[in-house]
């Protein structure tokens, strides 16, 4: 309740609902008694406009610190946690290696020369590696090369070679 000056002995009173002034009994009439409760009012007005002002503020505040939170959060989350996408490729990398290292290992004579990098042609959960003839070399008995192709065959999530041919001979 906002204080008010008595016109008569100029104390500060803050009851502008009584008719006299408590200390020197001045009568306060009427229209000086409205116009303090008008005064009164806006200032209550004037705060509670402020006090929401300060409300949004601190909403919009804290809507923003959660979108920057959560923005970060998802960058780290799509780092740290690689997409469906991504672990198909690792393991079909992993099969192919799997398929290179399994190739070579059949090499009868020196050492084996290891099947390049192929594409993967296989759909889904299947990987499908081909080389063509003469893609690479494995040494006959003589030392000298022969030209070789392959295919290896098997299922992406197992990781497990379901068919292997070498030089059109199925090996499995
Ligand atoms: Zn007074």
């Amino acid at each position: 309740m906002a204080a008010v000056e008595c016109p008569g002995c100029k104390a500060n009173i803050t009851v502008p609902d009584l008719i006299n002034c408590p200390l020197c009994q001045t009568h306060l009439n009427p229209p000086f008694l409205r116009e303090l409760r008008e005064k009164e009012a806006r200032a209550n007005r004037a705060a509670a406009n402020a006090q929401r002002i300060q409300g949004a503020k601190q909403w919009l505040i804290l809507a923003v610190f959660g979108v920057v939170i959560g923005l970060a959060g998802y960058l780290v989350y799509s780092v740290v946690v690689p997409s469906e996408a991504q672990l198909h490729a690792r393991k079909v990398s992993a099969a192919l290696l799997a398929c290179q290292q399994r190739i070579a290992g059949l090499a009868e004579y020196g050492e084996a020369e290891t099947p390049p990098y192929v594409k993967n042609f296989g759909k889904g959960d299947e990987f499908y590696f081909a080389w063509q003839r003469g893609s690479f070399h494995f040494k006959n008995g003589f030392g000298a090369p022969v030209p070789m192709s392959a295919s290896c065959i098997g299922s992406v999530s197992t990781g497990e070679i379901q068919q292997l041919t070498v030089n059109g001979k199925t090996v499995l």
